[in-house]
């Protein structure tokens, strides 16, 4: 993923995209929270209009087939919901384990459950996080950035691999 910390005007470190055009610095909590709530429903529609044929196929043995996209982000935005919530609660979190899944043997129905419920649960936290905790200081890459920074790298990634997928099925919905 071609993504990286950009230090704004501010001295801020802010999230950007050279491939998907993501730019932390146009996102706020709240708009956070509304792609969050609607991440998996979007992941359904993009899902619906592929021919299944297409949905467990890699284009290419490096690249994902959309269902081991969709089950990658489940995976990313749970881990990055219990990242924040470290952070938020704790001063020196450890990190969580990140479980390989097999996106061959994924079942869609369950992991867009999932997806749902990590998704919202992130958009539900946020409702509770004061700026202070999302001011947060979290070490990336040997850079200071913040809590709001992975909270719009949850937003990133999720966003970054639906249009991946986008770009998989043109020409083929
Ligand atoms: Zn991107």
């Amino acid at each position: 993923m071609a993504y990286g910390l950009e230090q704004g005007e501010d001295g801020r470190w802010i999230e950007g995209c050279d491939e998907c055009h993501f730019d932390g610095a146009s996102w706020d909590t709240v708009g956070a929270q509304q792609f969050l709530r609607s991440l998996a429903a979007s992941w359904r529609t993009l899902l619906d209009r592929a021919p299944s044929k297409l949905l467990r196929t890699r284009p290419e043995p490096s690249t994902w087939s959309p269902v081991e996209y969709l089950a990658h982000c489940r995976d990313v935005t749970t881990v990055l919901r219990e990242i924040v919530q470290r952070h938020v609660t704790r001063d020196d979190p450890t990190m969580p384990e990140r479980s390989a899944t097999n996106g061959l043997e994924v079942d869609v129905e369950a992991t867009l459950t999932e997806l749902d419920d990590a998704a919202r649960g992130l958009a539900d936290d946020l409702d509770a996080y004061s700026e202070a905790d999302l001011a947060r200081p979290v070490e990336i890459d040997d850079k200071l950035a913040d809590v709001l920074v992975l909270v719009l790298h949850a937003v990133h990634d999720a966003d970054h691999h639906l249009f991946d997928v986008r770009r998989q099925l043109v020409g083929h919905d």
